[in-house]
């Protein structure tokens, strides 16, 4: 692929949502280190994340290795009678490094709104969490020609007061609703464009150090297609769901980055 000068390493980072156990994940990490250990070299950091009752037991796993771990929300609070909820200390304390805010799923099935986003955000970088912001338009939008826009909007409502440090401290991932789990995928030109205006909205307010926050792209990613959206000037890296449960299928996409 190409590279330019200034272009931040790829991360590939796994959304298992509601799948393995915990005790299949401990075998399926096994392989999957012994797998990256064994190729020469990794061209893309590998993260993944997954449910809250895993994170213990692969991080016992993964310390010191080449395969960072992440959640998949948090709450917002950092401590409390919040019966149910999970804080970015706790997450922290098991190992994780990443957490994803603002996926669609959760917008979609627990109405979260860009000010509970937001708030998710801020309680991610507070605990030393590095924030996956997830941004994308629904079909309806890109149809209405609004995708931008509300991608924009998405951005603006949640990074309102984030405590940005570095191109480290933050990652953002367009992925459109549409192409989540659906087996459909945005064009490569398209995810290039929309990754390029988050680029660019980050570069406004967060000046260079903006510009080299990694904008991920996700929805249906898979080996077949990933090194044409990798290939990218602006798609840093992917969020990868489905695939992202099959060893070969997960390296395969790194190896593509
Ligand atoms: C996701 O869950 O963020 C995702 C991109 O899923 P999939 O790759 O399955 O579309």
């Amino acid at each position: 692929m190409t590279v330019s000068a200034t272009r931040a390493r790829a991360l590939v980072a796994g959304n298992w949502k509601m799948h393995k156990l915990p005790s299949e994940a401990a075998a399926w990490l096994r392989d999957l280190l012994a797998a990256v250990s064994a190729s020469e070299d990794t061209a893309a950091d590998i993260a993944l994340l997954v449910p809250y009752t895993h994170l213990p037991g692969m991080a016992k796993l993964a310390f010191g290795g080449p395969v960072a771990l992440g959640a998949q929300d948090l709450s917002s609070h950092t401590e409390g009678a919040y019966t149910g909820e999970v804080s970015g200390a706790m997450l922290r304390d098991v190992g994780a490094a990443y957490v994803i805010v603002g996926h669609s799923e959760r917008r979609a099935y627990h109405h979260e709104d860009d000010a509970l986003v937001n708030a998710k955000l801020a309680a991610a970088s507070t605990a030393g969490l590095v924030p996956i912001l997830c941004v994308g338009e629904s079909r309806e939008q890109r149809d209405a020609g609004e995708a931008g826009n509300v991608v924009l909007s998405q951005l603006t409502g949640a990074l309102d007061g984030f405590a940005f440090t570095g191109p480290g401290s933050l990652v953002v991932a367009y992925e459109p609703v549409w192409a989540i789990g659906t087996g459909l995928t945005a064009t490569a030109a398209d995810a290039q464009e929309m990754c390029a205006l988050i680029r660019q909205a980050l570069e406004r307010r967060f000046g260079q150090e903006g510009s080299e926050v990694r904008v991920l792209y996700g929805g249906s990613m898979k080996p077949s297609n990933a090194a044409e959206l990798l290939a990218k000037p602006d798609i840093d890296g992917g969020l990868i769901g489905g695939a992202s449960l099959d060893v070969a299928d997960l390296l395969a996409i790194a190896g593509a980055a």
